[in-house]
C-alpha cells in the first residue's frame, strides 16, 4: 500500500512529500491502516523501522478531524516515551507532519528542563503532547492540563518504560482517560507484563510485528 491509497489529509501528503518518504517502510504499511481504522495495535517494532511516522501520521490526521482548539484544551492525541531523548526524536517528527496544518500546535513534556516553559505551551491548548511520563504526572497534578480530551494514545518502547519502572505512571494516565480512546502500544520485545499491560488496555488489538 502506499501513502497515497491511505486517504491522508493534503496538508500531511505535502509534508510527507517534503520530506521525500516515497512508501511505506513495512511497519508503517501494515500498521498505519490499522491506526487509521481506529482500531487498537500492539506493535512490535524497533528503532529504525520508521514506527515513529506509523503511529504519528495517524495521529495528526485523527487531530485533523476534531474541532479546531482553543486555548486551554488538553491534547487529543498523547505519545508517552521511555526517555527525553525519545520524546525530542518523535516530537520532532510530529512537527515535521504537521507543519502545513492550520493552526496545528504540539508540546513536548519531558524532566530535566523547566516547568513553567511547558506549562505555558499546555497552556495555550495544544493538539498532541509527547511526554515522558514522570513529567506528564507533574503537570498534571499542577492543574497545567488535563486529559478529558485525549483519544489517540501511544505507548513508544513499552518494554524500556517498564524497565524504567514507569508502570505506576503509565496505568495512572491510562486509567484516567475517557472510555472513548484508541490506544496503540510499541514495544520492541513482548515480554509477559507487556502482555499484560495489553491485555488490561487494549481493546481487541490487531497485532503487527516486522
Ligand atoms: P524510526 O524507526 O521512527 O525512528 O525511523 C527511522 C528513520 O527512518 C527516521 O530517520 C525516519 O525519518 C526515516 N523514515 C521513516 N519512514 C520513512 C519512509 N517511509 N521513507 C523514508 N524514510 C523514512
Amino acid at each position: 500500500e502506499s501513502f497515497e491509497d491511505m486517504c491522508l489529509a493534503t496538508a500531511i501528503m505535502k509534508d510527507i512529500a517534503f520530506h521525500e518518504y516515497r512508501s511505506p517502510t513495512p511497519i508503517q504499511a501494515q500498521a498505519m491502516p490499522v491506526a487509521l481504522s481506529g482500531r487498537d495495535l500492539l506493535g512490535c517494532a524497533e528503532t529504525g523501522s520508521g514506527k515513529t511516522a506509523a503511529f504519528a501520521l495517524p495521529m495528526i490526521q485523527h487531530c485533523l478531524a476534531q474541532s479546531p482548539i482553543v486555548r486551554g484544551d488538553g491534547p487529543i492525541g498523547l505519545v508517552l516515551a521511555p526517555t527525553r531523548e525519545l520524546a525530542q526524536q518523535i516530537h520532532k517528527e510530529v512537527r515535521a507532519f504537521s507543519r502545513s496544518a492550520d493552526n496545528f500546535r504540539s508540546a513536548i513534556v519531558v524532566g530535566g528542563v523547566s516547568m513553567s516553559v511547558q506549562k505555558d505551551e499546555l497552556r495555550a491548548g495544544v493538539q498532541i503532547v509527547v511526554a515522558t511520563p514522570g513529567r506528564l504526572i507533574d503537570h498534571l497534578e499542577q492543574c497545567h492540563t488535563s486529559l478529558y480530551r485525549v483519544s489517540y494514545v501511544v505507548l513508544d518502547e513499552a518494554d524500556r518504560m517498564l524497565d524504567m519502572g514507569f508502570e505506576p505512571q503509565i496505568r495512572a494516565v491510562l486509567k484516567g482517560l475517557n472510555k472513548r480512546h484508541q490506544t496503540l502500544l510499541f514495544s520492541a520485545t513482548m515480554p509477559e507484563e507487556i502482555e499484560a499491560l495489553a491485555q488490561e488496555y487494549l481493546d481487541k488489538p490487531v497485532r503487527v510485528k516486522v
